[in-house]
């Protein structure tokens, strides 16, 4: 599958790093770098988890890629750095990570005069039980 993101500048496409890429432009939720070593078809090319971990350390730095503001288990997850921020809920007892429709700190308003802070963002992280679980609590 041909990603549609913008490749970054000088970074040079390959099967592997094109597959990561489009993992994660697919994914619905922020992924570890296992969940994206488990999901990338090199086409032929031999992918290892290292190189899944290098390849978003780079992506990462050439800003195309972020890190969650979440992590489950102590994983670091990542997520494709979008116009549109997104927040989750992550379950306590499966550690579902599930997306919150829209950002609930969208209309929040500072209650300091503007010229003391200047927002540029924000991070919110919402825990209780998916649906699966809140029967077996
Ligand atoms: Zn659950
Ligand atoms: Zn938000």
């Amino acid at each position: 599958m041909q990603s549609k993101v913008k490749w970054p500048e000088n970074f040079k496409r390959t099967k592997a790093r094109e597959s990561i890429l489009s993992v994660l432009e697919n994914a619905s939720e922020p992924l570890s770098a296992a969940d994206i070593y488990s999901k990338v078809d090199g086409k032929g090319e031999e992918v290892w988890l290292s190189t899944v971990y290098r390849t978003l350390d780079q992506l990462v730095d050439r800003g195309v890629v972020i890190k969650a503001t979440i992590t489950v288990g102590g994983k670091a997850l990542y997520e494709l750095h979008r116009e549109t921020h997104r927040h989750y809920a992550i379950c306590l007892a499966c550690n579902k990570v599930i997306q919150l429709e829209d950002c609930p700190l969208e209309n929040f308003m500072l209650k300091i005069k503007d010229s003391q802070f200047k927002v540029t963002g924000h991070n919110l992280e919402v825990f209780g039980y998916c649906i699966d679980c809140k029967t077996k609590i």
